[in-house]
């Protein structure tokens, strides 16, 4: 396997990077996860873009352009003989001393792993997912923006082990003031009347990408939606109830805290979606070739 290290691919046996790294000692960094279908980088503009704008919140200067970038996963993906996989570009603060000051930390790292993806189980969409809250709460937006895709994801690992210890894949986490975040590595979405709800940034959810796509699909086939701020309550009396992500595009949730969703079946709008959006993952996004 060949991995994009800084400005050339490398060996995997070769992609090292220092112990003094401030993505490894803090955690200090940002990436992305990024889907390649039939040969086309989804979203991959998109990707960029929301990396530049973590970058930008914390501070970490990306030396290299926009173009540059899109080259290097393009670059990756035909390295490794890819046209379906899953990306992963991560950069980080750097080499730096053994201390939090970023000042000593001049070489950001970029490093693109390129690679075959591990599906979730095709009975998660055929059946549904059934979830639970977890205790963890969402980090507040003014202590570390969920907004920026950091590589601090502590907060997160700590929800999802809680929810692996009762058995179950995903959980929601609600924010410091009791609504609906997010899951562990998922947006949340609620269909209500008819109407599709999901939480706004400021309620502690990343901007996803496939949060993004599924409200454009949402204008697209008719169905009205806002963001809005979720109670545990609106979520267990859902007419349907799904989750999105980069990994898991969108999953039908079944069960929540041991309540049935709607009829206990994905949800005929859920299906819509999928569909819709298994069509536009091969069109919307930036070919290899
Ligand atoms: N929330 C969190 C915390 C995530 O890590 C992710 C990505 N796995 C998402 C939401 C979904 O974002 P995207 O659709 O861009 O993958």
């Amino acid at each position: 396997m060949k991995i994009y290290l800084n400005d050339k691919l490398v060996e995997r046996s070769e992609a090292k990077v220092s112990v003094f790294d401030h993505g490894l000692l803090y955690g200090d960094g940002i990436f992305e996860g990024i889907r390649l279908y039939q040969g086309c980088v989804f979203k991959l503009e998109e990707h960029l873009e929301r990396l530049e704008y973590s970058a930008k919140a914390i501070m970490l200067d990306l030396p290299w352009t926009r173009e540059e970038l899109s080259e290097a996963v393009c670059q990756t993906c035909r390295a490794n003989g890819l046209q379906d996989g899953y990306i992963r570009l991560v950069v980080t603060r750097g080499e730096g001393s053994l201390g939090l000051s970023i000042k000593n930390c001049t070489s950001p790292q970029l490093i693109i792993i390129a690679d075959t993806i591990q599906l979730y189980p095709e009975e998660f969409y055929q059946q549904g997912l059934k979830i639970i809250t977890v205790p963890t709460r969402r980090c507040n937006p003014a202590a570390l923006p969920p907004t920026v895709k950091s590589l601090n994801y502590l907060n997160n690992i700590l929800a999802k082990i809680e929810a692996q210890h009762l058995g179950y894949h995903e959980a929601i986490m609600l924010n410091d003031q009791g609504y609906v975040a997010e899951c562990t590595g998922d947006n949340v979405f609620v269909l209500q009347k008819g109407v599709l709800l999901t939480p706004s940034a400021s309620a502690g959810a990343l901007k996803g990408i496939t949060r993004d796509t599924v409200l454009q699909i949402a204008d697209e086939i008719g169905v009205p939606w806002r963001e809005a701020n979720l109670t545990r309550y609106d979520v267990w009396v859902a007419e349907e109830l799904f989750l999105t992500g980069t990994a898991a595009e969108i999953i039908p949730i079944v069960e929540v805290d041991a309540r049935t969703i709607g009829t206990g079946q994905p949800g005929e709008t859920t299906s819509r979606f999928l569909e819709a959006f298994r069509r536009r993952v091969v069109s919307d996004g930036t070919r290899l070739d």
